[in-house]
């Protein structure tokens, strides 16, 4: 196994003994990039340069006596809708295509606070619309386990990068799932925090009621240490929650005996792959042989969830996407006055499904319409968070599928938005709710992985945490690493910079 192929913790502990440095992490990291990326192309800007010369200052302060941070020396992708200063943030638009913020995220400034390096910026669908990186404007991204199917999406790239060893954990955002599909598509672990656990200053948004940023990491252990450093409040996003944020490593302990498993069978009905139904439900007898008491329960409005969350995302989408009229940055198209350059820049700009949600955004917000599609959302989003709430009386999580269905052919689903959109009716409910969940692998069905999500309350990560460890610690689903041909893996030519 290649350095980039090894967790986060198994390479800070070597890291801190001084078995192997920083650079020599790094230097992994950009082989297997130039080896896998003409095949999977997670990446919209790899900033290797800089990588290399983050971990060489991480080496020296190293041999000053400094102690290692807790993430440091290790390379991280990051989804391009987050910003770092000085690298392309595109959101893999054309209307973004040549924007350089000016300015970190917070969760950029919290990881390199903690030691990490950034290995480059990761493809996405466009905006974070989308659920295969399909809709992303400059190329599609593909699964390591299979080229010739999606990674998942919308934060596909970075799922990829991990499960590819480009890098050694990621941050996506998760707005409707876009951190849990495609890390089950993917065969590693993506959380999304509670909504206000992780500040979401410089997170380009798209729907603000939902946008929540999380890791893309190798196992649980590697999770937890991620969320220890980008978690916490942040006065410069006044959703930030203040709740104090516990050492989430702490809730590791393996032990499951007691915690009480609830079986929403509403996530176990038509539409969910009967071998995704198998794989998932024989994760649930392992919670049970563990000592766990698992029931199955009910959350009775889960049917009304994907049309509210396609009026609720799209509808604040519209708004926050008003803002690119090739005025402020981004794209200016060439044309007389002020309202044709306006529309001319937003026509060329946008690709079609981000044009379609800011279509359904607006028509869901105009007068006359207002109450029949945004209001009548909201109120179905309030039972769908009471479902969560009474559920939760009786449970301390919640287990299902992350996805109906395994990684799909590129192409597949790309004509029909609906079937899209079905890609995520198990996790857009977390969202509705604001709730944290994980999504852990738990199965391979004809070489692919299978996802299983773990559901928690509000604030409460470590409990889900401590129930997929458990999980973990009993399978070794989460060990395997995708068989990239070794055709791939030769065939590396020089990447650096910017390889869109
Ligand atoms: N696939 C969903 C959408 O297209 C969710 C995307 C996300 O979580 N960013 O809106």
């Amino acid at each position: 196994m290649s350095l980039c192929d090894l967790t986060a913790r198994e390479l800070h502990r070597r890291l801190a003994a001084g078995e192997i440095s920083a650079a020599e992490v790094a230097r992994a990291c950009l082989e297997r990039i130039d080896a896998v990326e003409p095949e999977v192309r997670a990446f919209i800007t790899v900033t290797g340069e800089r990588l290399l010369a983050e971990a060489e200052r991480i080496d020296a302060a190293r041999r000053d006596g400094e102690a290692l941070q807790p993430l440091g020396g290790l390379p991280v992708a990051i989804k391009d809708n987050i910003v770092a200063r000085g690298v392309a943030t595109t959101c893999a638009s054309r209307i973004l295509e040549n924007f350089v913020p000016p300015y970190d995220a917070t969760v950029v400034e919290r990881l390199a606070a903690a030691g990490a390096c950034l290995a480059g910026k990761t493809n996405m669908d466009e905006f974070a619309m989308g659920s295969s990186c399909e809709n992303s404007a400059f190329f599609p991204t593909r699964n390591p386990w299979d080229p010739k199917r999606v990674p998942g999406g919308s934060s596909g790239g970075s799922a990829a990068a991990v499960a590819a060893g480009e890098a050694v954990f990621a941050l996506g955002s998760d707005t409707g799932g876009s951190i849990r599909q495609p890390a089950a598509f993917c065969g590693i672990v993506g959380m999304k925090p509670t909504y206000g656990r992780v500040s979401r200053y410089g997170l380009v948004a798209f729907a603000s009621s939902l946008d929540q940023i999380g890791p893309l990491t190798r196992d649980v252990t590697d999770c937890a240490l991620v969320l220890n450093a980008i978690c916490g409040h942040d006065p410069r996003d006044n959703t930030s929650a203040p709740e104090p944020v516990p050492d989430f490593t702490d809730s590791l302990t393996g032990e499951v005996r007691g915690l009480r498993v609830g079986v929403p069978r509403e996530y176990f009905g038509e539409g969910i792959d009967p071998e995704v139904k198998g794989a998932v439900g024989a994760a649930i007898d392992l919670f049970a042989e563990l000592g766990a008491q698992v029931d199955e329960c009910s959350l009775p409005h889960t049917e009304y969830a994907l049309a509210a969350y396609y009026l609720i995302a799209p509808a604040e989408a519209s708004s926050n996407l008003a803002r690119y009229d090739g005025v402020r940055y981004g794209h200016r198209a060439a044309a007389g006055d002020f309202v044709t350059m306006y529309k001319k820049t937003r026509q060329e700009g946008f690709g079609p499904e981000v044009r379609r949600r800011i279509m359904l955004g607006t028509y869901a917000l105009s007068a006359g319409y207002y109450d029949a599609y945004y209001k009548k959302a909201s109120q179905a989003r309030t039972l769908i968070r009471r479902d969560f709430e009474q559920a939760f009386e009786r449970f301390d999580v919640l287990v299902t599928p992350t996805s109906p269905v395994t990684a799909f052919k590129l192409g597949e689903r790309a004509a029909d938005p609906l079937a899209m959109y079905l890609a995520d009716v198990c996790t857009i409910p977390v969202n509705l709710a604001g709730l944290p969940a994980v999504s852990i692998p738990c199965g391979f069905q004809e070489g692919l992985p299978v996802g299983l999500q773990i559901i928690g309350r509000a604030f409460d990560e470590r409990t889900v945490l401590r129930a997929a460890y458990a999980f973990e610690q009993h399978t070794d689903f989460h060990r395997r690493r995708p068989p990239l041909a070794r055709a791939v893996m030769t065939s590396g030519k020089g990447l650096w910079g910017v390889v869109r």
